[in-house]
């Protein structure tokens, strides 16, 4: 496979055409920003964390029937995936109180949510990325219907695999973040679900082992990371 010109660059990751015009090159980087890119730093490896733990997390998927963009890992920092056309909104799912959710309607942190609550954002980082309802994503045609009922459906489905995946590894998945993209006509889970995009609490401790470790200035990011790495993936950086 050989690496063409690069597509796209975004905060975490740059994106490569190839020699095929449906697959491209998801590069990962160690950049991290946070607060809407307000807040930026380096966190040593995380490109290697986040592409191995999104490789396992895919692989995981797509073997409980969800299909995703992920083709194969090609290097410690590239991923070779299914070039898709990104639905503009991100998609979270919350299984414990925490983050935006807390802070926009007053909730104690920590509390369990059930059923899963799921959420929808407007994938604009000139607006902030703000919190809207299926009404505005109809207002704004940013998917037909149908799919908006197949990404709410496969958000539900992910999480119900990933939840107990990380249970077996003694971390609580408290919330996350998808995007999902459209090849050919069919809608494909897209984009990482790494320590990045994602909250994991230590279960035992409750420690953040995730970018809140960044965006609070807690300490021992990189440790962090390669905790997530070695838990989910069995190894270390
Ligand atoms: N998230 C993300 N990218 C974003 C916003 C949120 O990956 O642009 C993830 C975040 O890491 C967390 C979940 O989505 O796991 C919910 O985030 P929240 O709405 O609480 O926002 P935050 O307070 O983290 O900005």
């Amino acid at each position: 496979m050989t690496q063409g010109t690069m597509l796209y660059e975004g905060k975490a990751k740059k994106i490569f055409a190839t020699d095929q015009p449906d697959r491209v090159i998801q590069y990962f980087k160690d950049d991290a920003t946070a607060f809407n890119a307000q807040k930026r730093g380096t966190i040593v490896e995380k490109g290697i964390v986040n592409n191995k733990v999104s490789e396992r997390l895919f692989r995981v998927l797509e073997s409980a029937g969800v299909s995703t963009h992920f083709i194969e890992r090609l290097s410690n920092r590239e991923m070779l995936t299914k070039r898709v056309a990104i639905v503009p909104i991100e998609v979270v799912v919350r299984n414990m109180t925490a983050g935006s959710l807390v802070k926009r309607l007053g909730l104690k942190e920590g509390e369990p949510i059930e059923p899963p609550v799921v959420e929808f954002y407007y994938k604009n980082d000139a607006l902030g990325d703000p919190l809207i309802s299926e009404e505005h994503v109809r207002l704004m045609k940013l998917a037909d219907p149908k799919i908006v009922d197949e990404i709410k459906q496969q958000a539900r489905q992910i999480n119900a695999v990933l939840q107990p995946f990380f249970k077996e590894r003694k971390m609580i998945l408290v919330d996350f973040k998808l995007e999902f993209g459209l090849h050919n006509g069919k809608l494909l889970l897209a984009d990482e679900i790494s320590p990045d995009t994602c909250r994991f609490w230590d279960a035992g401790t409750r420690e953040s082992m995730d970018k809140d470790r960044f965006r609070k200035d807690l300490g021992k990011i990189e440790e962090a990371y390669q905790e997530v790495l070695r838990r989910v993936c069995g190894e270390e950086g």
